[in-house]
């Protein structure tokens, strides 16, 4: 049997291990090419058959509609902070962002160098306990574009309805979500996702973005950070990573083995609440981070009645075979991701372990 750790690492995060080992077997002479993947032009065609491949089942897993264009690029989630603005804030307009964590915070603080920004909504005030609700959302109908983050991977929080924004271009950093669950991405103008949480591993960057937005967008910024030049040059306008496009079109084939969109939501939902209930029956014991109504189903966050109390735990759990456990630095407290690719098996091995510290402890 392999070795397998109880992963719940918030990002790079468990791949699904049959994608890890179809790449192991594949890894020296790929469909009979005589070379890796990683060895192949990205010119050639075995390799392009990769790259349509992967953005075809991405579009059908997502059922992304025929005016968006799928685009790979580089520079993680946080290079689409300033790629966003760059190429969306026109002078005269403003851009508004809506706070719900660090990341948000990251992308706002990032879009004040290209132009005039504001504050949506915030719930920094309530620790980022929550998303705001969608009435409370105050923008301009001339505003370039209104940005959020539909899970914040540090708090633990995660929309579940999202604003319609009519025509003020919506975008969502989706990082931490995208493919957990069904949404309709004709309510965005633009979705991005760094790939190392549920798609694969790090250094693809996935960009949905609507057509109409490609012709608005501002000319005078660096070729590499146009997305117009990625999206006319179907993302092999210079060489991709094609080792990360390649394991990423694996995952998004066993995510359709799986059942789709649909099975991979059931089997999330099922996964947090193992976790969820052992908290909630803890009595007190383990206090969840997030206000119920806007917890994340990837990102569970809690904390135990002091720091001492949580070391112990943590310690404990890593003796016990967990990684990946301790809260982001900036929160403190516990933190288990349960992406796409953790299994239920890891997580009901979590919440059993958690109710047995609770009953030694509590
Ligand atoms: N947005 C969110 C929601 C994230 O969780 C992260 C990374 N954890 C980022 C952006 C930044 O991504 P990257 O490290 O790929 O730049």
């Amino acid at each position: 049997k392999v070795n397998r750790a109880y992963n719940f690492n918030a990002g790079p995060s468990a791949l699904p291990l049959p994608v890890l080992e179809l790449a192991q077997q594949e890894l020296i002479d790929f469909r009979a090419t005589g070379m890796s993947v990683m060895e192949l032009s990205h010119r050639s065609a075995a390799y392009e058959d990769v790259h349509n491949e992967a953005i075809s089942n991405l579009r059908d897993l997502l059922s992304i509609p025929e005016n968006y264009e799928v685009l790979f690029v580089q520079g993680g989630g946080s290079l689409q902070f300033s790629m966003i603005p760059m190429n969306f804030l026109q002078a005269g307009q403003k851009a508004g962002y809506i706070m719900t964590g660090a990341w948000a915070e990251k992308a706002f603080e990032e879009s004040k160098l290209f132009g005039d920004v504001y504050e949506v909504a915030s719930t920094k005030a309530g620790n980022y306990r929550s998303v705001p609700s969608i009435d409370e959302l105050k923008y301009n109908a001339t505003d370039a574009y209104v940005h959020l983050t539909s899970n914040n991977t540090i708090f633990g929080t995660q929309w579940k309805q999202f604003p319609n924004t009519g025509d003020v271009p919506l975008i969502a950093d989706m990082s931490s979500d995208i493919l957990s669950k069904p949404i309709d991405v004709s309510n965005f103008a633009m979705i991005y996702a760094g790939a190392q949480k549920n798609l694969g591993p790090s250094g693809v960057t996935v960009v949905i973005i609507r057509k109409d937005l490609l012709e608005k967008a501002n000319k005078n910024i660096p070729t590499m950070l146009k997305y117009g030049i990625h999206a006319k040059n179907n993302s092999l306008y210079n060489t991709p990573p094609t080792f990360g496009i390649y394991l990423l079109g694996e995952v998004l084939k066993w995510a359709k083995g799986l059942g789709g969109i649909h099975a991979l939501e059931k089997q999330n939902e099922a996964k947090a609440k193992l976790i969820y209930d052992a908290i909630d029956q803890s009595n007190g014991f383990y206090a969840g981070h997030a206000e119920p109504a806007s917890r994340s189903l990837m990102n569970i966050t809690f904390t135990l009645k002091d720091e001492a109390a949580e070391k112990r735990f943590l310690a404990e759990a890593k003796q016990a075979g967990f990684v990946g456990l301790n809260g982001h630095r900036s929160v403190g407290g516990c933190r288990a991701s349960t992406y796409n690719a953790v299994p239920y098996e890891t997580c009901k091995a979590l919440s059993d372990f958690m109710v047995q510290f609770q009953k030694v402890n509590g």
